[in-house]
């Protein structure tokens, strides 16, 4: 976004002749955009994240699958007994057909790995045990969160941003209105260039650490906002919440995002 921007106050230039069309759009980025709307490195990577998520889903043929067949579990259960990934599988067995997730390797060779299978529902089960038992130990788990939450804010360094941020938005008020009044700013984009530089530096470290932070209130948020078990698994919180799983004999992972762990004997 922080490129589009800049783009525009290039091209008004080169498009003299068409800056009738232009008019309008510019000031109004400028004017509503804060320097998190530039650099929105927190959505950036969470996009890139996201991309090398569906770029990676690949069938057996190597031939990439289409994202919205994917199952929320996907690419994020591991096998504990040999590190491989566990994927969902239809099955038939005694005619009947049931959706179960199985090591890749023990799909292979039962020889080299021979972890369990485990059946898509209790699957389900397991994440909404894991969820329910954070609900019903909140103040353990929230007082566990809040001191990740508060480690997380101290490691931030605000204050660089902070004026990063300001000195941009000093930036951009000036550049309106040097458009607007037609005047030359070529040596202002030349500084914005550099600030943006500058910028994309410490918000690259402030991001990964916002988007910690981020994960933590989700947690939390999702906690504090349910008054009562759920009965019911929903596929979103797993996107929403789950880092990943491990798969054990004797018993499921949940590992969440925020850092927080569930052990569910099942
Ligand atoms: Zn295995």
């Amino acid at each position: 976004m922080g490129d589009a921007l800049l783009q525009k106050t290039y091209t008004i230039d080169f498009l003299n002749k068409k800056r009738g069309k232009n008019n309008g759009v510019l000031p109004q980025y400028y004017i509503e955009d804060d320097h998190e709307a530039i650099i929105p490195k927190d959505i950036y990577m969470k996009v890139q994240e996201e991309i090398a998520r569906r770029s990676s889903e690949r069938d057996k043929n190597g031939i990439r699958r289409g994202f919205s067949a994917n199952n929320p579990f996907s690419q994020i259960i591991t096998c504990e007994c040999c590190g491989a990934q566990y994927r969902r599988i239809h099955w038939y067995n005694h005619g009947k057909t049931s959706i179960v997730w199985r090591c890749k390797t023990r799909m292979e060779d039962k020889t080299v790995c021979n972890s369990r299978t485990i059946h898509e529902e209790l699957l389900q089960q397991a994440f909404v045990d894991a969820l329910n038992e954070m609900i019903e130990n909140s103040d353990g788990y929230l007082s566990h969160l809040k001191e990740n939450l508060k480690t997380a804010i101290n490691l931030c360094n605000p204050q660089s941003a902070e004026a990063l941020a300001a000195r941009m938005n000093q930036l951009q008020q000036e550049l309106l209105d040097r458009t607007e009044s037609r005047q030359n700013y070529d040596d202002l984009v030349e500084e914005i260039l550099l600030l943006r530089e500058q910028q994309e530096q410490t918000n690259m470290d402030e991001a990964a650490k916002a988007e910690h932070r981020d994960r933590i209130q989700a947690l939390c948020n999702f906690i504090n906002s349910q008054p009562r078990t759920i009965t019911k698994f929903d596929g979103t919180l797993v996107r929403k919440l789950l880092k990943d799983v491990k798969v054990c004999d004797v018993f499921i992972e949940f590992r969440f995002k925020s850092g927080t762990s569930v052990i569910i004997e099942k």
